[in-house]
């Protein structure tokens, strides 16, 4: 039986070691973390759980063609879906938009609030109409693969959208918002800006459209610690608190990892579902690559990193029926990272029980963030936790304005920057989905002249849960392929 050596065990690791054994591979998960999941984590305080990653899932409905993956992997196995028809509510001063994820439902409630703005609600909705139809495109085989008859089939299929995404990826939200001329509509366009962490318009019908997708009950962690229990039931084996220092390789050939221990282990094949920067240019010195995989880590931009502020609060707070995102208008701004924030962008679990003891609410507070900000600052851990202070007391403040009954009630607050991210997840400027527009970048999932090594995850383009998920299916597609082995997706 041959041997795969997996180098990190977040969910493109996960389902990479899960497709091994499905092929009868002797598949060994190496994580530096203690914790299956990567950046789909959460942790406890208190008995509060703190989430960072899911808020929507691609693939929870049996009509997403992601389903099956998560089939395969039994990741929602017994595990009750959460959804919410209205993923955006924002309060502003005298007025509550909600914004629904039905395209029809969403243009006829905006046309209410702002019928002078017709024309430009109509456009929106059509792009969330576009994107659900972009989402329903069956995508089941890796690149490598599509034969010319995929290509044609899979062209007739996008080029009507391909049109509408490259028109509209041209456009920030900041244009589309100057089109509105409703008051209280544009700044609630702005303020969304907040949740979609990326400049481009386009990100708001495409997160409109993926929250159909549902939020899994627990949340990140258990929804990974069900892929790693499929693993171990498989047969694989993830080992963790294993730092990898290096990839072995003799001959253009990889043959195995170096731990940060020095411990060295053998491997017949090796994956890589770690950060991409950091497996290219430190794992294996930049010894392997090509001007394009040059190219693309010298000049394209990178998806924000993300400051967390999470709260435990000694009160039972409403919620809507799932996973909505809040964003609350402030009658004064804040300053974060020295600037101005004149919004607050809230999660509310208590839809979940899972989240907080019984009576009590768990919050979490969330803005983009500039990782060189965090970094330069780290060194000096006085900075630090002095910063980090501010902003805790900034949110507070802000918070028990826009919600008065969490006064007095607050137990436990943590805040986590994006070098908490890059620390946990070793993810290149703490970006939380890799790049930050991978969709026609491309990037090779092999490195020239290195044979028996493969990367998969979210640095090779694939970004979310459910293209890692997939990007690890991929993997094993394609070395099954070359070890001439047939492909194999379920073993009970
Ligand atoms: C704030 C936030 C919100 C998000 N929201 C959503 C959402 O709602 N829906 C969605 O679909 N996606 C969401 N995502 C994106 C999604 O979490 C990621 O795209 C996905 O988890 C990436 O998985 P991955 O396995 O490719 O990478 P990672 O999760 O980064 O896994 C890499 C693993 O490798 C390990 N590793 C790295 N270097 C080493 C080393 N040298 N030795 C050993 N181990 C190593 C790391 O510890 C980590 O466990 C969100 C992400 C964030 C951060």
């Amino acid at each position: 039986m041959k041997k795969i050596v997996i180098i990190g065990g977040g969910i493109a690791g996960l389902s990479a070691g899960c497709y091994a054994k499905m092929n009868d591979f002797d598949a060994h998960i190496y994580e530096m973390h203690n914790l299956p999941g990567g950046l789909c984590t959460s942790w406890k305080r208190r008995g509060y759980t703190f989430d960072i990653c899911i808020q929507w899932l691609m693939g929870t409905s049996p009509d997403s063609p992601y389903h099956k993956i998560w089939q395969e992997l039994e990741s929602l196995k017994n595990k009750y879906v959460y959804y919410n028809e209205k993923p955006w509510k924002v309060f502003l001063k005298g007025q509550v938009i909600d914004f629904y994820n039905d395209p029809d439902r969403l243009a006829s409630s905006l046309k209410e609030i702002a019928p002078e703005d017709s024309k430009i609600i109509d456009e929106l909705s059509e792009c969330v109409k576009k994107f659900y139809q972009i989402n329903q495109i069956s995508l089941t085989k890796p690149n490598e693969f599509l034969t010319l008859f995929d290509m044609i089939k899979m062209m007739k299929e996008f080029i009507p959208l391909m049109k509408f995404v490259k028109k509209y990826s041209k456009i920030s939200i900041d244009k589309f918002t100057d089109l509105i001329t409703n008051p209280n509509l544009k700044r609630a366009f702005k303020y969304m800006k907040l949740s979609t962490s990326i400049e481009d318009f386009i990100a708001i019908p495409f997160i409109l459209s993926t929250r159909k997708s549902g939020f899994p009950k627990g949340g990140s962690l258990p929804f990974a610690k069900s892929i790693e229990q499929r693993l171990v039931q498989l047969g694989g084996e993830i080992h963790y608190g294993k730092k990898i220092k290096k990839v072995l390789v003799v001959n253009n050939k990889a043959t195995g990892i170096l731990l940060e221990d020095g411990s060295e282990i053998e491997a017949d094949i090796v994956i890589s579902a770690a950060d991409g920067y950091h497996t290219i240019f430190q794992l294996l010195d930049g010894q392997y690559m090509s001007k394009k995989i040059k190219h693309i880590y010298n000049t394209e931009l990178l998806a924000p990193s993300l400051l967390q502020v999470s709260i435990g609060i000694n009160s039972e707070l409403s919620s809507e029926k799932g996973f909505v995102e809040y964003l609350y208008e402030l009658e004064n701004p804040i300053v974060i990272e020295g600037k101005n924030k004149k919004c607050l962008l809230i999660r509310n679990y208590s839809f979940d029980p899972s989240f907080a003891p019984q009576g009590k609410s768990t919050l979490t507070v969330t803005f983009p963030s500039d990782y060189s900000y965090w970094e330069k600052i780290y060194s000096d851990k006085e900075k630090y936790h002095q910063e980090k202070n501010n902003v805790e007391k900034g949110v507070l403040f802000a918070l028990e304005k826009v919600i008065p009954e969490i006064r007095g009630k607050i137990e436990v607050v943590d805040v986590a920057t994006p070098v908490t991210l890059n620390r946990y997840t070793n993810n290149w400027n703490g970006a939380i989905t890799g790049f930050a527009r991978p969709y026609f970048l491309n990037i090779p999932r092999t490195l020239p002249k290195l044979k028996k090594f493969y990367m998969t995850g979210q640095w090779i383009g694939n970004t979310g849960l459910a293209d890692a998920a997939k990007s690890g299916r991929d993997c094993l597609e394609v070395i099954c392929k070359k070890e001439k082995k047939e492909f194999i997706t379920t073993k009970l």
